[in-house]
């Protein structure tokens, strides 16, 4: 079994080699170890090992692990990933620094609300006065899966329509910064699966910096521990890893 240290240095070296492939920068890509399922003493032990980003799927989950590493792992950046239920909403506003799982039109105004109230409140845990978010897509079309739904954009106006005008209320919303997309390719054993997915979705977000252009769409949150390469490859900036990380989750 190897140390988490050691686990991160190997999964740094695949990340350089698909960075090459891609002739990208490394330092553009950022691994979020997705910590759920998790004790709080492994989180610390991976950010002892450099890894300052960390992934948690459920509020309640979080709340009390994000409390307990608040003095000792203060450097911490959160990332919410998994879907987020309106009336959890107010609690994801002072926890998280990045919400990935902005999956739909009416969430963005119950968040946008919830941090016109906590912003400058004066709490400890006041948010920012913009809160980091991206745009959960669905372009696969697999049922399980949130996300605005994209399936068939490339050749269907009318759900890029629909969606450049939902797009373009989200981003006037004063509490809210816009910084890209996530998306989560239909599960399967083999990574190179995920590749029409994730190129589909850098393609939307492509489209989506022609049409507003003024604003920030830097970030591709994609891949998991079976094809974060092959998401490299196709523009990730952001990568979700737990179990080449922390190992199995225990069930
Ligand atoms: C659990 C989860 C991950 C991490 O998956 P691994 O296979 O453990 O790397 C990434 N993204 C989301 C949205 C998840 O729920």
């Amino acid at each position: 079994m190897n140390t988490i240290s050691e686990r991160l240095s190997e999964i740094q070296n695949r990340m350089a080699q698909a960075a090459q492939r891609a002739n990208r920068d490394t330092r553009e890509i950022r691994v979020v170890g997705v910590s759920k399922m998790h004790p709080p003493d492994l989180i610390g032990e991976a950010y002892a090992a450099g890894l300052t980003d960390f992934g948690e799927s459920r509020i309640q989950e979080a709340e009390p692990k994000i409390d307990a590493l608040q003095d000792e792992c203060g450097g911490i950046v959160w990332h919410l990933i998994g879907a987020l239920q309106t009336n959890k909403a107010k609690r994801a506003v002072r926890l998280f620094d990045m919400i990935h799982s902005l999956d739909r039109l009416a969430l963005a105004h119950t968040l946008n609300r919830h941090l016109a109230e906590a912003v400058g409140d004066g709490h400890p845990s006041a948010p920012p006065q913009r809160l980091a978010v991206l745009l959960q897509v669905n372009v696969s079309g697999e049922a399980s899966k949130y996300g605005f739904s994209l399936s068939g954009w490339e050749h269907n106006h009318e759900v890029l329509q629909r969606f450049f005008g939902e797009v373009e209320q989200i981003i006037t919303l004063p509490h809210l910064a816009v910084r890209g997309l996530m998306t989560i390719a239909p599960w399967s054993d083999d990574p190179e699966a995920s590749r029409p997915t994730f190129r589909s979705t850098q393609q939307l977000r492509d489209m989506l910096a022609r049409q507003f252009p003024k604003q920030d769409w830097s970030e591709l949150s994609m891949g998991m521990t079976n094809d974060f390469p092959v998401a490299i490859e196709e523009g990730a900036t952001l990568v979700r890893i737990g179990r080449a990380i922390f190992g199995e989750r225990p069930v």
